[in-house]
């Protein structure tokens, strides 16, 4: 008996409950699936891998985080709650599963996304615009909540089975653990581990760094996971909390950067970093002044000799 060829389809796969039940949900219907993770300083590492060898997706990681930077500096569809550019976002990884999608021959985009779930990108309206603004009409199918949405091409021509798709809207996720548990489903990320630029205080840091490194790049952002941030005159001071954020501190140092910590004693390093070169004494004296004094305000003990690196 000749074999019937399953349509192909791209799904954004993050590895979180709904993109791993929209991942089934979809399968159920007949679709064979290709995941695209989109990987970036702001959205927490995972075993991705893992996550979908288990539920046997072959997946393809993306790295997005220059993209994303460029995207967070100038949103052209603004920010969310804080400094998250979702819909800039969700068109930047549909642009990437649309180029997937010819390279693989595929004939659908599939997302785990759910009516009313998140404010700004996940109610009716926007997921109308990111299809309508990505000219992908009729192209994206979101299992969790097809019955709210209108017909896919493929469920029009019948192509898929449409009664397995659910009609899920809100934010609470009760259906979908109770869906989870019924498909036996047990390894997918937490929704506590989300993307940084939704993350208020990570927001807050951020902003700042926007104010005043409009030009700032990933390496910087990078300062922004670790330690506290002090801004004088665009010159950022971070102050390390504890011996490990002492480390990473040191392992973010570099060329341009001063290090600066008390001899001796345990207590804080603190990184500091400007944009702009200003490489008199009046600028030292400034530098290390303002460290000595954040050295002594966290530290147990006050230094009585200082150690002053500049990687130049
Ligand atoms: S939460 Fe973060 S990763 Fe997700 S769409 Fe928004 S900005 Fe992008």
């Amino acid at each position: 008996m000749k074999k019937i060829k399953k349509i192909k389809g791209i799904v954004l796969f993050s590895g979180g409950l709904d993109s791993v039940l929209a991942v089934k949900l979809a399968e159920k219907s007949g679709l064979k699936l290709i995941g695209l993770h989109f990987k970036s300083i702001f959205i927490p590492e995972a075993d991705i891998k893992e996550i979908a060898e288990e539920i046997n997706l072959p997946v393809k990681i993306i790295e997005i985080t220059s993209e994303q930077i460029k995207i967070v500096k100038k949103p052209r569809f603004g920010y969310g709650k804080n400094l998250n550019p979702c819909l800039d976002c969700r068109l930047l990884m549909l642009e990437h599963a649309k180029r997937e999608m010819k390279k693989q021959k595929a004939e659908i985009i599939v997302t785990g996304e759910v009516v009313g779930q998140r404010p700004f990108s996940q109610n009716r309206n926007s997921l109308a615009f990111l299809e309508k603004t990505s000219k992908l009409k009729g192209k994206i199918l979101r299992p969790l909540s097809a019955k709210l949405l209108p017909l896919t091409d493929l469920e029009k021509k019948s192509l898929i089975k449409r009664d397995v798709f659910l009609g899920i809207k809100g934010r609470s996720r009760q259906i979908q653990l109770k869906l989870a548990e019924d498909l036996g489903i047990k390894r997918f990320l937490s929704p506590a581990g989300g993307c940084l630029l939704t993350n208020p205080s990570f927001a807050q840091r951020l902003k700042q760094m926007v104010e005043n490194w409009p030009d700032f790049n990933e390496k910087d952002c990078l300062l922004l996971k670790v330690g506290r941030h002090f801004w004088e005159d665009k010159v950022l001071f971070v102050v390390g909390r504890d011996f490990q954020e002492n480390k990473q501190i040191g392992q973010l140092f570099q060329k341009g950067d001063y290090l600066i910590s008390g001899k001796g004693f345990p207590g804080p390093s603190i990184l500091v970093r400007f944009k702009q070169k200003k490489d008199n004494k009046e600028f030292l004296e400034f530098i290390q002044s303002k460290a000595k004094e954040l050295i002594s305000r966290y530290a147990h003990k006050k230094p009585l000799v200082f150690d002053l690196k500049i990687n130049y």
